[in-house]
């Protein structure tokens, strides 16, 4: 019998409850199976070792033989560093230490051999190494070296409570030996031959202990591999299992609603994008499964019609519909609009926010509760128990990115049996992402702008040509076209950014001032009640400038509007950037973004705002936005920590991800539920991983 690898930590044979804690805080790791599932970093190469006046200024890992001759403490702005000259036979140079420096000197002896460890850097006209890692000659040469060895993921708090790379390794070591290095295989011999994967006992010895470059390669692409497919395992039954087990209400006809608005009332044409996307919609509302669509589609390119298209289609089949928008304003402006062309139709309508008054609210309930009321349109308010349809038919979740995962699946909850879901979002992620984050749903993209629209033009200037920006403003006013001025708000620094936005309002009314200029300001400290005052002020075009925060980020629609100019251009994210942008554009005049920084840009930023003027196509900014930062951050906070992969890169192992999703689609076609004995290892780590980590750890 093998050892159970959900041990905890602490009971493996030199980690002990001091070191079993900092692992679980600092790495997570609370089992022996965690452990295991640490994959190293990189790899360095401990054959090679350098003397002193061999060290290159290249800032590279070295080993170095030598002796610590002396220490002397330095003071410092801070406290003090400790400084140990070490010596070998071709010279000296330095090891430093900032913390820790009891234990160094307690423990290090003066004048024996050690092997030193770190980066080498050159300072002042030697070289030193900070906090290297170090280790008596002699014990050194008991332990095995390697070229390939491996350099763990670790945190400041481990190296300074002595849990060094060379304990991780030791503490694995030991895993091994307790374990006999047997692990359970968790791919099916079938598809290990056709795809001529390693085993897993192998490919986990060699990730950490590698015999070969060859079998390091090998091991990694099995371990990233067996990651990537089992999310797509997990992702794939899911959908599955909603459109098995969850039955949807079948919208079998297209009525009088949708035939009427269709042949008298549609405003423009529909693009191709948006037939074929409506199509896609209307095919999974007349199956007998509940729909779970992603709508994606670039800013302005026209999802709120096919969104009142769909509703249309609910209606007909004689349901409600709702629509759930981020904030008050765009709840506002989808009312507006959707009201208007209801009642051309004769269709009841309503809008539930935060600030509905209780009688009102009171009304809502009850005529949604004996279905008079066809469809509402709110915000997060839709979410309250008090909230009962009498019978819900489709569900639609605007800008989906700023709602949670749990958000999404209360709309679910809201019948006895759950509407279709069409969850719509202008932050177009890279297919990629898109499939394995929403593995689960499916997806249909707008990949094409209504006809006619102007590109829109997009300069980065400095603080210091705010004049010319000014000039440039004045000059669009006087065409009749109107202006947003949007500042940062980050949640942290809440007071400094509202301060930043009163000075520049107070500027730019000084520049601009009444009666000729009217300005309107909006921020997230007014009253919704207020807030809206002055958006409608503004859309009539009583005002010719907005100032405003990010709340008007998504999707308010001023088609007039034709400059935006983004303050502090620096501090603000690339899809949100690229939001801000889309709010202008919308019209027939050509349309300009401004980005205004400082002097001093760091060099993501600048990446950014040139991405940002080369380009308007928003899935090549998305592209660029989850190389710079990375898969977690890519939909904003909500979902952040998304996709903690342990030894795949989303981005770097796209192919695999590919072959990965290829892989699992296949065995589910065969064998859906995983029935067939030779799936049974399927089966078996998908529920192991299911019981001790839910893919929606992963996402939610
Ligand atoms: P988003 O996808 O960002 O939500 P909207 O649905 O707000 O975009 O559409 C942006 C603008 O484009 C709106 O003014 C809308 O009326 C207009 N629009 C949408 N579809 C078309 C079309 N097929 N032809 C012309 N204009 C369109
Ligand atoms: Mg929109």
């Amino acid at each position: 019998m093998s050892v159970n690898l959900q041990t905890p930590i602490d009971y493996l044979k030199g980690v002990g409850p001091n070191r079993a804690d900092l692992l679980r805080k600092e790495l997570s790791i609370h089992t022996y199976q965690d452990l295991i599932n640490l994959f190293p970093n990189r790899y360095i190469d401990r054959t090679q070792y350098y003397k002193i006046n061999q060290l290159q200024r290249n800032n590279a890992d070295v080993q170095v033989i030598g002796k610590i001759t002396s220490f002397k403490e330095v003071a410092q702005k801070r406290g003090k560093r400790l400084v140990g000259t070490f010596q070998d036979n071709t010279g000296t140079m330095e090891l430093v230490w900032f913390r820790g420096q009891k234990w160094i000197r307690d423990n290090l002896k003066l004048n024996k051999d050690y092997v030193a460890f770190g980066k080498a850097n050159w300072f002042g006209g030697k070289f030193n190494m900070a906090h290297p890692e170090l280790e008596l000659l002699e014990e050194h040469e008991k332990n095995l070296r390697s070229a390939m060895q491996p350099v763990y993921p670790s945190t400041e708090k481990l190296s300074n409570k002595g849990i060094t790379n060379r304990v991780i390794s030791k503490i694995m070591q030991q895993l091994f030996i307790e374990t006999g290095g047997k692990f359970t295989e968790t791919l099916s011999d079938n598809l290990r031959a056709e795809l001529k994967l390693i085993n897993k006992q192998s490919a986990l010895f060699n990730v950490h202990f590698p015999k070969s470059q060859e079998l390091l390669s090998r091991a990694q692409f099995r371990l990233k591999f067996e990651e990537l497919f089992y999310i797509q395992l997990q992702l794939i039954i899911k959908n599955l299992t909603h459109k098995s087990k969850i039955k949807g209400f079948p919208f079998t006809q297209v009525g009088n609603y949708f035939n009427t608005f269709f042949k008298t009332h549609l405003p423009f044409e529909l693009t191709n994008a948006q037939k074929r996307v409506l199509k896609e919609i209307r095919a999974d509302l007349g199956s007998n499964a509940q729909m779970n669509r992603l709508l994606q589609g670039d800013v302005g390119s026209g999802k709120t019609i096919v969104a009142f298209m769909s509703i249309l289609i609910a209606l007909d089949n004689g349901f409600q519909a709702c629509l759930m928008a981020p904030t008050e304003i765009l709840s506002v402006q989808h009312y507006n609009g959707f009201h208007e062309l209801c009642n051309k139709l004769n269709i009841s309508i309503s809008i539930l926010t935060g600030s509905t008054k209780t009688s009102k609210r009171k009304e809502i309930h009850e005529s949604l509760e004996n279905g008079e009321l066809q469809v509402l349109i709110g915000t997060h308010a839709l979410l309250e128990d008090k909230v009962k349809f009498k019978n819900l038919g489709l569900a639609i979740i605007d800008e989906q990115h700023r709602f949670g995962v749990a958000q999404r699946s209360k709309l679910w909850h809201k019948n006895t049996s759950p509407p279709h879901v069409l969850v719509m979002t202008a932050t177009p992620i890279p297919r990629t992402l898109a499939m394995s984050v929403y593995g689960d749903l499916d997806i249909s993209i707008i990949d094409e702008l209504p006809p006619g629209r102007k590109s829109i033009k997009t300069v980065h200037r400095y603080d210091k040509n705010r004049l010319n920006v000014f000039r440039f403003i004045r000059d669009e006013i006087e065409k009749g076209r109107q202006i947003y001025i949007v500042y940062p708000l980050i949640q942290e620094s809440e007071k400094l950014d509202y301060k930043d936005l009163m000075d520049g309002y107070e500027s730019i009314a000084r520049e601009f001032p009444m009666p000729k200029y009217q300005i309107s300001i909006v921020h997230g400290k007014m009253k919704p009640a207020d807030k809206d005052f002055e958006m409608q002020r503004f859309i009539k075009g009583e005002t010719q400038i907005m100032v405003a925060t990010t709340v008007i980020e998504v999707g308010v629609n001023v088609p007039n509007a034709s400059v935006m100019i983004i303050e502090s251009a620096e501090r603000f994210g690339l899809s949100q950037l690229h939001q801000l942008r889309g709010r202008v554009g919308r019209g027939a005049e050509q349309s300009y973004c401004i980005l205004m920084t400082s002097h001093k840009l760091s060099s993501d930023s600048k990446t950014r705002l040139e991405t940002m003027v080369r380009s308007n196509d928003g899935f090549e900014i998305a592209e660029v936005d989850l190389r710079l930062r990375g898969p977690g951050d890519i939909m904003g906070t909500q979902q952040s920590g998304v996709l903690n992969l342990k030894i795949a890169d989303i981005i770097k192992d796209n192919d695999i991800l590919q072959l990965a999703r290829y892989h699992a689609k296949s065995v589910l076609n065969i064998d859906p539920s995983l029935t067939l004995p030779e799936n049974q290892v399927f089966l078996n780590t998908y529920k192991q991983l299911s019981k001790y980590k839910n893919i929606w750890n992963y996402i939610s």
